[in-house]
């Protein structure tokens, strides 16, 4: 699909879970500027995680580049080091964490304008944590697909140097590329998901603490792209501290990132308050 595209549908969707939100003219701002400063942050990390392919992949032997092996180790080195989770972690913080605070402060004043949000809470705490934990999903299935596009140059390259271009060539395509791990499109996916999850989140936590809401309906995203075990959920109602039943998985909450990353990842869904 066409980047323009894709980015149209995209905000369709975006402004269909803004509205189902129903913030105010001033929370709705501040929410899409979060929304869009953790983007932007989300981008910056995998442009830098591009370029630190490139540098590593620049770095290897012409024979290296021919074996799967030191590629895999490459990726994994790429993935799992502390500067990108660290670097994840503060995009959480800095944007994220505040759109669970903002989410879930707007519903409890809307329940009881008396009662005071509670920011130091470990509902939170516990968000942030979850998401961290996301991000080694996330970064599993890129690995996976750069690891497949290289498996595929190394059998058709017939000689070591025929080999090292292809990868070399698939590594540059990969770090500038327009889809792809390190691409735009994977950012909106990441920080999509983390909004949802926030956003999501940070209501279930206002309604527990206005201590008068007492279940959670499930509300899936319309359009054909909702996965079809959404759909099903639509209309689902639960007790507050029970999970919802999404597919094989139990959330809590649309996005819930404790959840199966296969029923989360890209997810608009959103909930609605039960009273009584
Ligand atoms: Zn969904």
């Amino acid at each position: 699909m066409c980047e323009a595209c894709w980015e149209l549908i995209a905000k369709a969707d975006d402004d269909e879970f803004l509205d189902s939100l129903e913030l105010t003219y001033v929370e709705r701002k501040l929410l899409e500027e979060l929304y869009k400063q953790g983007e932007d942050r989300i981008m910056e990390i995998l442009e830098l995680q591009g370029k630190a392919l490139q540098d590593a992949i620049a770095e290897l032997s012409e024979d290296a580049l021919g074996d799967i092996g030191e590629l895999g180790n490459v990726l994994l080195a790429l993935h799992t080091s502390d500067v990108f989770s660290d670097l994840f972690e503060e995009a959480v913080q800095e944007a994220f964490e505040p759109l669970f605070d903002l989410a879930g402060e707007s519903e409890l004043l809307e329940l009881d304008d008396e009662k005071i949000w509670n920011t130091g809470n470990e509902a939170a705490k516990e968000f942030v944590k979850e998401i961290r934990s996301l991000v080694p999903d996330m970064n599993q299935s890129s690995t996976d697909t750069l690891l497949r596009s290289f498996e595929k140059a190394i059998e058709e390259g017939n000689t070591p140097s025929e080999r090292a271009l292809l990868v070399q060539e698939i590594s540059a395509i990969a770090a500038t590329g327009e889809d792809g791990p390190f691409s735009m499109q994977r950012a909106q996916r990441v920080s999509r998901t983390m909004s949802t999850a926030a956003a999501n989140g940070g209501k279930l936590e206002g309604w527990k603490q206005s201590e008068i809401a007492k279940g959670k309906k499930w509300r899936s995203a319309a359009g054909t792209r909702t996965r079809k075990t959404h759909r099903k959920a639509n209309g689902q109602v639960v007790d507050l501290d029970q999970p919802f039943k999404v597919g094989k998985s139990k959330l809590m909450y649309p996005g819930d990132p404790a959840g199966d990353p296969e029923e989360i990842i890209n997810c608009r869904c959103t909930m609605q308050l039960v009273l009584d």
